[in-house]
């Protein structure tokens, strides 16, 4: 019934399937059936703290019967606590702007950029280098900044000037000109296959970029927010970065953004905005989300999950040496690539239907991002329910 609905009213732009999620508790999802699947998705990165937490959502419960939204023309306490938040466990001198998502925080990095060129130096500094497998949204600025062509469909063209790509961090260097104002990228490519950088040429092109004024943003969408093992992924490369962004697993499914940013002095009164952006729902959200995942790596759990998981995940790609060629990724965002003629599609079905939830990513890699307060119980059922659908394949 609701199928039917859903294809008669909603715009088909997904390919879903249509189970129907009724409740979830920690990593674990009941459809209306009362079937249960064990979320490595976590929503594609974006229930980090879970479903169905406790702890948000009686955060959540107090600030809803209180006040939702008012608009940033006045002051939005948990705002102004969770940029404090972000700047200390950053460990950074960072100012944040917040908005709905991670296409709108990299649109405002993109701004902020092209202010800072404008504002420091003479010529018109504007171009912006990200590299081919990269993702960084669907407004169509960011579509254009992202470097899948399949992404550049010549419907929705003319897109805006001033973006290039670069197969690797190697080649950016040759591509920088007098013109370039800031180079955008994400530590592990997560729709572009989970492969973590190197982190010593992650540093070395910081610095290079350091010299040379031009600034270098990180779209920490995906790997932020302690998915990396660290706050930011920017941490575990030992990298400053002038602009970093986040968003999903911010809000634990409440839809967040941010643009943090070390060059405070750049946007004035009136140069952004936001109607939604930081409003007392999403931050409230944020700050809630903040306090259960600090607590959790302070207490060393979430550091024992990793290692946990990667165990798992190991045994499993040893497991079955016809369907995967490595294991990627890092922290809680991790990766099974495939060779070549493995089917993603089918692997995915056949995991669904032993009750256990997976994504696909670029380079034929099936990517895991399961919520970071995932239990040791529901980690040994997911891969026994993945063992169980690989096994019907191989
Ligand atoms: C998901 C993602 C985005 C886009 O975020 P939306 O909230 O869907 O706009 C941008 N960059 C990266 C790295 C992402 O993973």
């Amino acid at each position: 019934m609701y199928e039917n609905m859903d294809k008669e009213y909603v715009l088909n732009t997904y390919p879903r399937n249509y189970v129907n999620f009724k409740q979830g508790k920690n990593a674990t999802l009941f459809d209306d059936k009362g079937k249960d699947y064990i979320d490595f998705t976590s929503g594609i990165g974006v229930s980090s703290v879970g479903h169905g937490n406790a702890r948000l959502a009686d955060a959540l419960s107090d600030q809803v019967h209180n006040l939702i939204h008012t608009s940033n023309l006045f002051l939005i306490e948990p705002q102004a606590k969770l940029a404090k938040k972000i700047a200390e466990l950053s460990g950074f001198d960072v100012g944040t702007f917040f908005a709905n998502s991670g296409a709108e925080a990299n649109e405002g990095a993109i701004k902020l950029a092209r202010m800072y060129g404008e504002k420091k130096f003479k010529n018109k500094r504007y171009k912006v280098i990200t590299l081919e497998h990269s993702f960084h949204g669907r407004t169509i600025t960011t579509v254009k900044a992202t470097g899948q062509d399949s992404f550049h469909k010549s419907d929705f063209s003319p897109y805006p000037d001033g973006f290039s790509y670069n197969k690797d961090i190697n080649d950016i260097y040759n591509s920088i000109d007098d013109e370039t104002v800031a180079v955008m990228i994400e530590l592990v490519q997560g729709e572009g296959g989970v492969e973590p950088f190197e982190k010593e040429e992650v540093q070395k092109l910081a610095a290079f970029l350091k010299s040379k004024e031009i600034l270098l943003i990180v779209d920490e969408v995906q790997t932020g927010v302690f998915r990396s093992g660290e706050f930011l992924a920017t941490n575990l490369y030992g990298i400053e970065p002038d602009i970093i962004t986040l968003a999903k697993g911010l809000g634990g499914g409440v839809p967040i953004g941010a643009v943090l940013t070390i060059h405070k002095d750049i946007f004035e009164v009136g140069d952004h905005g936001s109607t939604f952006g930081g409003n007392f729902l999403s931050t409230r959200a944020g700050c809630e989300v903040l306090d259960i995942l600090e607590g959790y790596k302070n207490s060393g759990e979430l550091d024992e999950s990793f290692i946990y998981f990667e165990s798992k995940l190991q045994e499993i790609a040893k497991a079955y040496p016809a369907l995967f060629e490595k294991v990627v990724g890092l922290g809680l965002m991790r990766g099974l690539r495939c060779f070549e003629n493995v089917d993603l599609s089918t692997l995915i079905n056949r995991a669904f239907d032993q009750g256990v939830l997976i994504l696909k990513a670029g380079r034929n890699t099936l990517r895991l991002l399961p919520p970071l307060t995932i239990s040791k119980e529901e980690i040994d059922e997911g891969f026994k329910r993945l063992d169980n659908a690989f096994k019907v394949l191989s």
